[in-house]
């Protein structure tokens, strides 16, 4: 048995160190300190998990008691040897390294990918590319948090893709299962004429500290963070459960230096019909990561653990209200929050609809150009080519959006046309198109086992069919969402649609939509309302043309879609 008694260490180190010896000797867990040094298990020595006894927990709560999903690594290492798929609680456990096995939908994993603000280099880029092309399908998809998705993974890869993500300074770790998803910032951030400040030092920042601090992860549910500059495209900052907005604060009589600061919205969850609301606070950049980090804390430590459908913080702020959520996160901090009123701030400017996408003036009067990718879906060859014009007219590399597509920055004004040349010869278009510019679609059925319609196949078909009818002058986004999950966020969608099944007149079904109208984020934000239920897709490109055909009739002046 270890003696730590004489070991100069105080009776609360000694005690922590007993348990951690203990732990391994047991064979447990290694014990962690959490941030404010209470001493915390995997296996909880109360038999409970922050309060909630184990026989109240839900499933994926007691996977996660049983073991900590981080540490499933000889689970994939083993499968591997024998080319198996996870098990029981193991499927779980594999979404804290980002691997998702999709079975019925694909007997194999994907991959999904952690990427601070969408920024990557080219050669990061290439790295991907040669990943999807030796152990995928030969292509990747571009996700709405600014990340990259490879499928078609087999058990017997899994460890060479987490190892060559690693070797090219990327990861995996928690971007899937109950955790801090990819942390988001504004995709022209650092280069935007219109921004405030470059959010990029503060998304990176917030990415490694929760990469590095492994009381972060095992959340009640998922979370999502985000940064938004200022600037002229949108991140969706008000659809996560933090969305930072980087606010200019003049002259005053409240004490407050005047500045750039970022104002704290909680609560974004659009599938469960909520934007993020203001909370009161301001923030100096710097404060940012450690707020979140105690606000995240506080979550962690009080979320439901009982039920999932309850487990989002929206429910733990519906239940205690801004003030109380507010005081348990002051406690975790060593300086005050600041509260100043959201309207002695001055506002942003308007978000630029599609602006991902074309060509614009950067603030050092280079230029980015927006790359359309239709549904987020990049070929090995497009990525591998996407890499080859970053360096040669730009400054080596990529930004990815929210919207499903991406942006290559730093193009000095002469090498515009030839980088234009080069883009449209890998088969994808900078140019702008009001409807396919803002179609966004969710995996679907063809690689994810809740969906209940092809979502990226019904939205190609969709989109070809309305460019093919009309010319539209406006930008429209329509969103196209598998399941009530709604990971391509129909409620902020002009157009948006929710998958369900429609019954056919021979007993079976078909792929259709439920179809809301009239959603926006930002400064344009709505939730979108039901207008139609159960669709079957193959109505719905006649539906939608005449929809907007209707729209292009009857507006007044040049009144945009949302406005109609
Ligand atoms: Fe799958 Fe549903 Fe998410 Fe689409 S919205 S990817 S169907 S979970």
């Amino acid at each position: 048995m270890v003696n730590l008694s004489d070991s100069g260490f105080t009776p609360e180190q000694t005690s922590y160190l007993s348990g951690f010896v203990s732990g391994i000797l047991q064979g447990r867990e290694l014990p962690f300190l959490g941030q404010d040094g209470e001493r915390r298990f995997t296996h909880e020595p109360d038999q409970s998990v922050y309060g909630t006894p184990l026989e109240d927990l839900c499933k994926e709560e007691r996977i996660k008691h049983e073991q900590n999903g981080l540490d499933c690594w000889d689970a994939i290492i083993a499968n591997a040897a024998t080319n198996e798929f996870p098990k029981d609680g193991d499927v779980f456990r594999y979404k804290f390294h980002g691997l998702f096995f999709v079975s019925p939908a694909q007997e194999s994993l994907m991959l999904r990918c952690r990427i601070a603000g969408g920024a990557l280099t080219s050669e990061q880029l290439r790295g991907l590319a040669g990943v999807a092309e030796k152990w995928g399908p030969g292509h990747a998809d571009l996700t709405t948090r600014a990340n990259v998705q490879i499928r078609e993974i087999m058990p017997e890869n899994a460890p060479n893709v987490l190892m060559a993500l690693t070797d090219m300074g990327l990861t995996s770790q928690g971007s899937g299962a109950d955790n801090i998803r990819n942390i988001t910032a504004s995709p022209t951030t650092g280069f935007d004429p219109d921004e405030l400040i470059d959010v990029m030092p503060y998304a990176r920042a917030m990415h490694h500290y929760i990469l590095k601090n492994r009381d972060l992860y095992g959340l009640p549910r998922k979370f999502n963070i985000s940064y938004d500059s200022g600037g002229r495209v949108s991140v969706c900052a008000d659809t996560n459960d933090i969305g930072f907005y980087a606010v200019k604060v003049g002259e005053n009589d409240k004490g407050i230096a005047p500045g750039i600061y970022f104002r704290m919205q909680l609560c974004g969850i659009t599938g469960h019909k909520q934007f993020a609301t203001d909370c009161g606070v301001l923030l100096t950049p710097a404060e940012t990561i450690p707020v979140a980090a105690a606000l995240i804390r506080v979550f962690i430590e009080n979320g439901d653990r009982t039920n999932r459908k309850k487990a989002r913080l929206k429910y733990l702020v519906d239940d205690w209200g801004f003030e109380k959520t507010l005081e348990e996160t002051q406690k975790k901090l060593a300086f005050p929050m600041r509260y100043f009123p959201l309207e002695d701030c001055a506002p942003s400017l308007p978000k630029s609809k599609h602006g991902h996408l074309g060509i614009h003036q950067q603030s050092d009067g280079k230029h980015y150009i927006g790359v359309l990718t239709p549904v987020g879906r990049m070929s090995v060859q497009q990525m591998l080519a996407l890499a080859d014009v970053a360096d040669e007219f730009g400054r080596s590399e990529i930004r990815l959006t929210v919207w499903q597509n991406l942006i290559i920055p730093g193009i000095p004004e002469e090498k515009l046309q030839a980088a234009i040349t080069a883009i449209q010869a890998t088969g994808l278009d900078h140019r702008n198109n009001a409807i396919t510019g803002g179609l966004i679609a969710c995996t679907g059925s063809r690689g994810c086992k809740y969906a209940a319609a092809d979502t990226k196949g019904n939205a190609i078909t969709l989109g070809n069919h309305l460019a093919s009818k009309m010319i539209l002058d406006q930008p429209v986004n329509i969103h196209l969402t598998g399941c009530h999950h709604s990971c391509a966020q129909h409620y902020i969608g002009d157009i948006g649609m929710m998958g369900t099944r429609v019954k056919v007149s021979d007993g079976s079904t078909v792929d259709g939509y439920n179809i809301v109208l009239g959603g926006g984020v930002d400064d344009t934000q709505a939730i979108a309302r039901e207008i139609w239920n159960g669709v079957a897709f193959e109505e719905i490109p006649g539906l939608v043309e005449k929809l907007l055909c209707t729209y292009l009739a009857q507006r007044e002046n040049d009144e945009s879609f949302a406005a109609f």
